[in-house]
């Protein structure tokens, strides 16, 4: 059975391939910013934000994107439709929180990028602590009749690097996120960044069972990586924070795919920031050939997605 989901070239069940098999055709994800903010920024939850997050791109008193949600999605839809000559679509809401506002306001947003006839569903970038019940029941609403996926950063699983991060949420309080997400129609993806500062591939390795255990549909995976104005450049400067080199994050991504049950989409497998404002990594590879030296560390290993859980996922043996 586990052989049916991996992408036989890349070996690991991509997320791409995830949505060809579900929907028959290209599906592209469309990026827009409805406006949000962050609970971790404005001082409700915590200030400063993590000690990655782009300063620059953050205003505290809401952010104003200059176009609508509708031209947005008309841009974004253009782009991929020439690009990769993409069928359908789904609109995510990536930039901040993106539940962190009245249910109202969700709704208009949420029910104007699913009223568009080619967008077939909605995913939406959130912490764990921001997850009110009205919000959660609206998302379960609109998952009976459109795909509906809540994107929820984790980044470490590690409470003791949560708080050096200052991410302003716990293990326990993702753990109970999950829990009220589970059983109510709505795909989860977790978000998990390896590289951050004390932490070992042994600890970051711990995470690839945590998703196991937990009912997730699919993770996002980048290494840490720091941008003019943040904290971490700051520490990076100081020599708090050293990067680890792009040998270290191949190996470890692909320990981390080997114990990850193939059941489990993989969305990113790499993070890249824009040069004008990267400071480290710089490592100076483009998007495909990241994800191609991890592809391709993969098949150099003869193994693949789930190979370290043995039973089922060895049937895979003929990639
Ligand atoms: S949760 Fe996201 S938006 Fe908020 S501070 Fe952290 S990285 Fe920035």
């Amino acid at each position: 059975m586990s052989d049916a989901y991996l992408n036989p070239d890349l070996r690991f069940n991509s997320y791409g391939t995830f949505l060809r098999r579900r929907f028959g055709c290209r599906v592209s994800k469309v990026n827009v910013d409805g406006g949000f903010t962050c609970p971790n920024r404005d001082g409700t939850r915590g200030t400063g934000g993590c000690v990655y997050c782009d300063n620059s791109s953050f205003s505290p008193g809401g952010t104003v994107p200059e176009k609508s949600i509708e031209t947005q999605m008309a841009e974004g839809m253009a782009y991929h439709r020439a690009r990769l000559d993409s069928q359908k679509f789904i609109v995510y809401f990536q930039k901040f929180t993106n539940t962190y506002a009245t249910v109202e306001r969700l709704r208009d947003l949420y029910t104007r990028a699913l009223a568009h006839p080619d967008v077939i569903g909605i995913s939406v970038g959130t912490r764990p602590d921001s997850l009110a019940d009205e919000a959660l029941d609206l998302l379960a609403e609109l998952a009976k009749r459109h795909y509906v996926c809540i994107e929820l950063g984790l980044q470490s699983m590690d409470d003791a690097i949560l708080r050096d991060i200052n991410r302003g949420h716990t293990l326990a309080e993702y753990l109970q996120a999950v829990e009220r997400i589970a059983g109510r129609g709505i795909e989860l993806c977790t978000h998990l960044i390896y590289g951050f500062p004390g932490e070992t591939r042994e600890g970051f390795l711990k995470t690839a069972d945590l998703m196991a255990s937990l009912p997730v549909n699919s993770v996002k995976l980048h290494q840490l990586h720091a941008v003019k104005g943040t904290l971490l450049a700051d520490m990076y400067q100081r020599g708090a924070f050293v990067p680890i080199s792009h040998r270290e994050y191949v190996a470890t991504a692909c320990d981390f795919l080997e114990l990850l049950p193939p059941r489990i989409a993989i969305q990113r497998l790499y993070g890249s920031a824009p040069l004008a404002i990267r400071v480290v990594p710089t490592w100076d590879l483009k998007n495909n050939q990241m994800w191609y030296s991890i592809v391709n560390e993969l098949k150099r290993r003869g193994t693949w997605q789930g190979f370290r859980l043995g039973g089922e996922c060895l049937k895979a043996g003929n990639l």
